[in-house]
């Protein structure tokens, strides 16, 4: 079968706001007075992309590989979960082209940290923060979105062959 050299895929995740939980997404902790629940740190931003590089190759999705029955991730870092789908995505031959992310969350004010959060992911999966775009937009106050019950989070990823692998 011919292989374009290009694969695409998609991820989504929505986790509720509750008090007492730091408020971390694409691993940043932002101040706030809720935060995210969840076996993990609940990084919802992070679980979207890497459903998003598992998708690019069908491998199934984050609750596949690291189940959140599994005391190992209690209070995991997404960081590391992020890192490690990544490594899987590198050992079937593909590369990380670009990510474009999108948060939805009513309160707080996500853009004055969107660079650290850039910084973070790109550090974790070895690209440029320019390969790594995020985004931000509120419900416009409908539904449990916009009465902040919790935060949404998009991702795309498009990968490309490892030069080394095409030769
Ligand atoms: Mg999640």
């Amino acid at each position: 079968m011919h292989t374009p050299p290009f694969r695409i895929g998609f991820g989504y995740d929505v986790h509720r706001l509750v008090p007492g939980r730091p408020l971390i997404l694409g691993g940043v902790t932002i101040p706030h007075h809720l935060g995210l629940l969840g076996h993990s740190d609940a990084d919802v931003l992070l679980h979207a992309l890497t459903d998003a590089l598992l998708g690019a190759l069908a491998l199934r999705d984050i609750g596949f590989h690291f189940p959140d029955t599994d005391p190992r991730y209690k209070g995991a870092d997404s960081l590391l979960l992020l890192r490690d789908a990544y490594r899987l995505v590198r050992k079937e031959g593909w590369l990380l082209a670009n990510a474009d992310c999108t948060l939805v969350a009513e309160r707080p004010k996500i853009n004055p940290h969107i660079p650290l959060m850039q910084e973070r992911i790109a550090h974790t999966l070895e690209v440029e923060p320019g390969q790594i775009s995020i985004k931000a937009t509120t419900h416009e106050q409908m539904d449990a979105f916009g009465r902040e019950e919790g935060i949404g989070a998009y991702a795309t990823a498009l990968i490309y062959p490892q030069p080394q692998a095409s030769l």
